[in-house]
């Protein structure tokens, strides 16, 4: 019999309420791939199919720019570069026009420069998608947030990681502009007091309300900052996959020495109110 097929759809990359500022990156066409064939248009490596409908991005340049970002993100999350190749290839899809990029992701397109799709088939994933949206300077801003969620994805074999832990590393993948906008969202958050109890946060199953996603996406960033500014971004997952074996309050304890979710509460209100101690974080982010 057949296992089921579970499909995680990890939310959409939300622009903070803010404006984003449009960050410079490397130009789309550069230079031969050496590892990857195909076209400017479509182009196949080990992990990725990239396709591009944008003029202004190079299918090879993309499909490079995944590999590399993968195995950075593997390094950094999940300890190690990957020596296997993932069985089901990521399609990554550059959309040129807002219209066709909202018509592949429905809802959430509206506002949005990227979504990922995994579908498991038991434990392996079957299918992986990201859909990406060319901003107006020619970038694809959402590229690492999107592949962050992949990267993670691999270490939740048929399940969800927990919704505060996905985007709130996925969200350290961003523009340092950007995340600086989400900070602002928190800022302003806690004066129209729609912020999150850690506990609440890191408890919810689901995405919370529209009201409060800008809340639930500057908390998050700034939770799982918190944590790997303590911890290192290598004890980010095994903390997460203990806490859902035993509990959060266990997990903190073993995984950070933190006394349980008052502690944490209180040691993070301390880090959220130390100057730019998020950004500076993401400033040492490597840029691709
Ligand atoms: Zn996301």
């Amino acid at each position: 019999m057949l296992a089921a097929v579970v499909v995680v759809v990890f939310s959409v990359s939300p622009s903070p309420v803010s404006s984003v500022p449009h960050i410079s990156e490397r130009p789309a066409a550069e230079k031969a791939q050496p590892h990857s064939t195909g076209s400017a248009r479509i182009c196949d490596t080990a992990n990725f199919r990239v396709e591009s409908h944008s003029l202004r991005c190079d299918a090879r340049t993309v499909a490079d720019r995944c590999e590399s970002l993968r195995k950075h993100l593997q390094l950094k999350w999940l300890g190690a570069e990957s020596s296997e190749t993932w069985s089901a290839r990521c399609i990554v899809v550059v959309h040129a026009r807002r219209e066709t990029y909202q018509a592949a992701i429905g809802r959430g397109g509206e506002q949005t420069f990227g979504s990922s799709i995994v579908k498991f088939q038991g434990d392996r994933p079957s299918d992986r998608r990201i859909d990406l949206l060319v901003d107006r300077a020619g970038t694809l801003s959402a590229l690492g947030h999107e592949l962050t969620h992949m990267v993670i994805a691999d270490a939740f074999p048929g399940s969800q990681p927990p919704a505060w832990a996905n985007e709130g590393a996925a969200v350290l993948a961003d523009s340092v502009a950007k995340q600086q906008l989400h900070k602002r969202d928190l800022d302003q958050s806690f004066r129209s007091r729609t912020f999150f109890h850690c506990a609440e946060l890191m408890q919810m199953a689901d995405y919370p309300s529209a009201d409060r996603v800008p809340a639930f996406y500057g908390q998050s960033a700034s939770l799982a900052s918190f944590l790997v500014t303590i911890g290192g971004s290598e004890k980010f997952v095994p903390f997460l996959k203990q806490a859902s074996d035993h509990g959060y309050d266990h997990a903190l304890q073993e995984s950070y020495g933190i006394r349980g979710m008052a502690e944490l509460q209180h040691r993070w209100n301390g880090h959220h109110s130390a100057t730019n101690a998020w950004p500076r974080l993401a400033a040492a982010e490597p840029r691709f």
